[in-house]
């Protein structure tokens, strides 16, 4: 397979740098094709401002997602921008590996989506009418790719459980994993999320990494998270509102997008280790 991993850490010897090699090395172990795209190392523009849109008459006003389509359906956005688009064609996987920066990923990995998800390419994508929202939510450009995440967290898994004052990873994530993954068609599989990262000596970087191997081992065969697709009939069109009857009763807000079967076992989908 071809993987593309997007690194948002900014000192290679940290814990995620360390992490990143592991997992870059049981891929091509594994005979993987393996992109990295560093962005602090690259020194990535981390945001959306009128220079990305160069043929944008100086005295026009700038409309991003106008500017956005309008460079992407010309090839004129900036190389920078191109390369990494290409990438994400290029690859079958998409790995996002970032620590927990207030809650979400770090902004420059925030900047890299803003810029790489051109319209036309991740949104804006399909028919729009009375009677279709776009192809979207398990369908578009990405479709029948894999993505995940690696993250870090300074919080104990307990922190994030489903009575963590932190708020359930999987809530916290879920713009992540549903919004900026699922909306332009990939499947999503579960992340791996390494907690307590204040403490972490020898033998547990150790289990950790294997168990991160084991998670490369099987990106091809994990179950991806079983989220709703947008037109496989369980939304009202144009309203996008969960069709009555589906849903467990009294169930409300993020798990509502999972199809019924998964959301039974939300609170045990992502394993959270002691600690
Ligand atoms: P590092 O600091 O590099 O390392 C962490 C530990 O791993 C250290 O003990 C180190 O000795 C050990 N280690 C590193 N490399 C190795 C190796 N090769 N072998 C063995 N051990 C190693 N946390 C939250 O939970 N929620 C938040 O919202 C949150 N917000 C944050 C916001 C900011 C701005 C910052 C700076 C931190 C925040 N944190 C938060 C904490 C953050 O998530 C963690 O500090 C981060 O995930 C740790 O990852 P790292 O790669 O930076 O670790």
């Amino acid at each position: 397979m071809k993987i593309l991993l997007v690194f948002a850490h900014p000192e290679p010897r940290s814990l995620n740098g360390a992490l990143r090699d592991v997992a870059v090395a049981e891929l091509q172990r594994l005979g993987h094709e393996v992109q990295v795209s560093d962005l602090y190392a690259m020194g990535w523009k981390p945001v959306v401002d009128r220079a990305d849109f160069p043929a944008l008459a100086s005295d026009e006003r700038l409309v991003v997602s106008a500017g956005s389509k309008a460079a992407f359906e010309a090839d004129a956005l900036t190389p920078d921008v191109q390369g990494e688009i290409d990438k994400l064609r290029w690859a079958d996987v998409l790995i996002l590996q970032f620590p927990l920066w207030w809650f979400t990923m770090p902004a420059i990995l925030k900047g890299w989506v803003d810029r790489v998800y051109a319209c036309g390419f991740a949104y804006g994508v399909g028919e729009h009418s009375d009677k279709r929202w776009g192809d979207r939510y398990g369908e578009g450009n990405l479709a029948g790719k894999r993505a995940m995440l690696i993250v870090t967290t300074g919080g104990w898994g307990t922190h994030y459980g489903a009575r963590g004052v932190n708020g359930p990873i999987d809530d916290l994530l879920f713009p992540i994993h549903h919004g900026i993954l699922f909306y332009p068609g990939y499947d999503v599989l579960p992340p791996f999320v390494v907690y307590q990262t204040g403490r972490i000596d020898e033998p547990r970087f150790e289990a950790t990494a294997e168990q991160l191997r084991e998670r490369m081992r099987t990106l091809a065969s994990t179950p991806s998270i079983s989220y709703r697709r947008q037109n496989g009939g369980d939304y009202l069109i144009p309203s996008m509102e969960l069709r009555p009857g589906l849903g467990a009763p009294g169930r409300t807000g993020f798990a509502l997008h999972l199809r019924d079967e998964d959301a039974a076992s939300l609170p045990q989908r992502t394993a959270i280790p002691a600690g």
